[in-house]
């Protein structure tokens, strides 16, 4: 098995397409055509965790954090991020990071703590634009059915929990072959009129070019007419954050201690706790204020989250609770979370999780 093999398969759950502009996520070093000897999951690829996977004979650290984030322009050794990297490639080791896409998707980084703490109803807290798109094809009505099964099979047509969902109307299509041609119905030279049914159902863009080889595997016309238009619909199965709602309503202290008890926490910056029971629960891994502002409006009690700073807290504004847990505290579950879902798929091959705690950041209690 190829480093590409799996690095393809974790495309196919988390899309490269969906990290955010300012993102690295994907290969890093080494070449995706190396034989994977063993993988090992991580938050973090520092040089511990390259060490440890020399020792433990897996050439592909899978990471949520890209080591080389912002540019490297020295390789000397100088710093966390180049001794690192120095490590990777003296010992052909592959580092592959799977970031914001992995934000992005409702079952990534979040829908793990959401899981954590048995949130129902879960949805995207901030469900992202520019993902839609929509396909049009004309086609005999005698074919439709395959080439809407295809589309189907391809994965166009979900929204949201709902699945095959397309549209067909009956119309007159036109057309004249011109010379060398050999159409399905008609004449060369002539003008034909064929009835036809437009077929229409929306898909997420990273699909695009599986559908198209779907649509032009099944339709029967030597020349396919398709349409694809970019919706200004917002994808509701990808996006920012996350909220759900606990089971039932409990007391702020209740839900406080049940985030000390899943994340393990020593403590909890938080703002003031409201008088009112908690039940709606609004969350992000990672540095997650910029939408404190989407969880005040979705009506949430809590917000939990990492990385929020001092002014940030007064965004809190007494309309829910903002709990900042720790930037890698609340992600630490994601390095069993790429363990589960490499585990799952590749059963009789090394897939193992860091022993490393990367986490820099320490608590004196
Ligand atoms: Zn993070």
């Amino acid at each position: 098995m190829n480093i590409q093999d799996i690095t393809s398969f974790l495309e196919s759950i988390a899309p490269a397409s969906l990290q955010e502009s300012y993102d690295n996520a994907g290969l890093l070093t080494g070449s995706a055509n190396w034989e994977c000897t063993g993988i090992i999951t991580t938050l973090d690829a520092t040089e511990a965790v390259v060490q440890e996977a020399i020792e433990k004979n897996c050439n592909l650290i899978v990471a949520h954090h890209p080591i080389i984030f912002g540019g490297l322009k020295k390789i000397t050794g100088k710093n966390y991020v180049e001794k690192t990297i120095i490590a990777a490639i003296k010992n052909d080791i592959a580092i592959y990071a799977i970031h914001t896409n992995l934000d992005n998707i409702l079952t990534g980084v979040n829908g793990k703590m959401a899981q954590l703490l048995g949130l129902l109803n879960q949805r995207v807290l901030q469900p992202k634009k520019g993902i839609l798109k929509k396909l049009v094809t004309f086609v005999p009505a005698e074919q439709a059915i395959k080439v809407r099964d295809a589309l189907f099979a391809a994965g166009a047509g979900q929204i949201g929990n709902y699945s095959e969902c397309s549209f067909t109307v009956e119309g007159e299509g036109t057309f004249k072959g011109g010379e060398g041609t050999d159409p399905f119905v008609g004449t060369p030279g002539l003008r034909h009129m064929n009835t036809e049914l437009r077929l229409e159902m929306i898909f997420p863009a990273w699909i695009e070019n599986e559908l198209l080889k779907a649509l032009l595997a099944t339709h029967p016309y030597e020349e396919v007419a398709y349409d694809i238009f970019l919706l200004e619909n917002k994808y509701q199965q990808t996006g920012s954050g996350l909220i759900g709602e606990l089971t039932e309503a409990i007391s702020s202290t209740a839900f406080l201690q049940q985030l000390k008890n899943v994340f393990g926490l020593a403590v909890i910056r938080h703002t003031p706790l409201l008088d009112k029971a908690v039940k709606k629960i609004a969350l992000c891994g990672g540095a997650g204020s910029f939408l404190i502002g989407a969880a005040i409006a979705a009506g949430a009690d809590f917000y939990v989250t990492g990385d929020v700073k001092y002014h940030e807290f007064f965004d809190a504004n007494d309309q829910l609770v903002i709990a900042d847990i720790g930037h890698f505290e609340s992600e630490q579950y994601t390095v069993n979370l790429l363990f589960d879902i490499l585990r799952e798929k590749f059963l009789n091959f090394a897939v193992l999780k860091t022993g490393v705690k990367t986490n820099p950041v320490h608590y004196f209690v």
